[in-house]
């Protein structure tokens, strides 16, 4: 039986904290499912899932549907585009099996790559590679989720670029549906009736081709900022979303991004892992981000504490405090108000 290899290849960044991964994680479990369902698929369909964020990795080799078993998938900092190519390329090279003149070899391989983001690392020599050595030979479909996607890159990687704009509930599950539908069709022997094996069909208000690809704006869709708790040392994320403000003052009128408050999130010890360690340069100041977190580690009032080494920890309120960073005692007096201007505090890369 010749195998149908499919490899996941997806954004884990900062901007996916929370729901985003959640959503993916259970996508991922969904599509599996349904494809069980299917005795064909269940011989012939391999998976293998591939994470990029700050680093990139195979996180499941090529396995059958039988024995796979969804990941956790991970969480960092950067979106690095060109190091999940560079992975993918790794992954069909090591057990994508060619035909011979012995042997059939593998089906062609199909690759869903899902991102949210723009990269931050230059993905122009990996694509070039992928285009030079392995476009002719796979299918890569990438689906670009929301607005904030280099969907220009995405276009020099494949001509099969999809928007994903969720925008009701229900939406994500009719995109895992798709892609079930989709390798399904792929899956099925050359026997069988024409419908079966047909291309699933795009919903185009969930999915669309996307053939021009829009403008990237040019502030980003979200913040991130990393912080510790004083009371565990464990780290967590604090995000914000981006909400657009237009600002109008008799004759003046001004459009401004601001940024408020989506959530805090514990984060693992491996973030820093996955994390690109560049992280100087984005700054973002507090007079842009609307709403404080407390901790979700030990509920202290504020996660938004910055101590003088540049890092951000969690207090219960003014007065001597241990930096979980840096060791140093700090005395903290209620920060300066955002009417003041704030403090500009590092920020992540998404
Ligand atoms: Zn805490
Ligand atoms: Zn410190």
């Amino acid at each position: 039986m010749r195998r149908l290899p499919v490899f996941f290849v997806l954004d884990c960044s900062e901007s996916m904290v929370g729901e985003g991964l959640i959503k993916m994680e259970g996508g991922l479990q969904a599509v599996v499912r349904s494809l069980r369902a299917n005795p064909h698929a269940l011989e012939t369909v391999y998976i293998s899932v591939i994470a990029f964020a700050g680093l990139a990795k195979t996180i499941v080799p090529l396995v059958e549907l039988f024995s796979f078993y969804p990941p956790k998938l991970p969480l960092g900092g950067g979106t690095s585009l060109g190091g999940a190519l560079e992975a993918l390329m790794g992954e069909i090279d090591a057990s994508v099996q060619r035909a011979t003149a012995e042997r059939k070899g593998d089906w062609r391989p199909v690759v869903y790559l899902f991102t949210d983001g723009r990269p931050t690392d230059d993905p122009g020599p990996a694509i070039e590679r992928w285009r030079a050595r392995y476009a002719d030979g796979a299918t890569l479909i990438a689906v670009g989720i929301g607005r904030d996607v280099d969907f220009a890159v995405l276009k020099r990687l494949t001509d099969q670029v999809l928007l994903f704009d969720e925008n009701e509930a229900g939406d994500f599950a009719r995109l895992v549906d798709w892609v079930s539908a989709s390798i399904l069709a792929k899956s099925q022997p050359l026997g069988v009736a024409l419908d079966a094996r047909a291309e699933a069909v795009l919903d185009d208000q969930v999915l669309r081709l996307v053939k021009e690809p829009p403008p990237v704006r040019p502030d980003a869709a979200c913040v991130t900022l990393v912080g510790r708790c004083q009371s565990t040392r464990r780290p967590y994320l604090i995000k914000y979303d981006r909400q657009h403000q237009e600002i109008a003052t008799g004759e003046l009128h001004v459009d401004v991004s601001l940024y408020r408050l989506a959530g805090c999130y514990p984060l693992e010890e491996a973030y820093f892992d996955w994390s690109d360690p560049r992280t100087g340069g984005l700054e973002v100041s507090t007079s842009e981000l609307l709403g404080v977190p407390g901790c979700p580690h030990c509920g202290n009032a504020t996660a938004f504490a910055l101590c003088g080494c540049g890092r951000l920890m969690c207090v219960g309120g003014p007065g001597e405090a241990t930096c979980p960073w840096c060791g140093r005692q700090a005395n903290f007096t209620a920060g300066p108000s955002p009417e003041e201007g704030g403090f500009a505090v590092g920020r992540g890369l998404g």
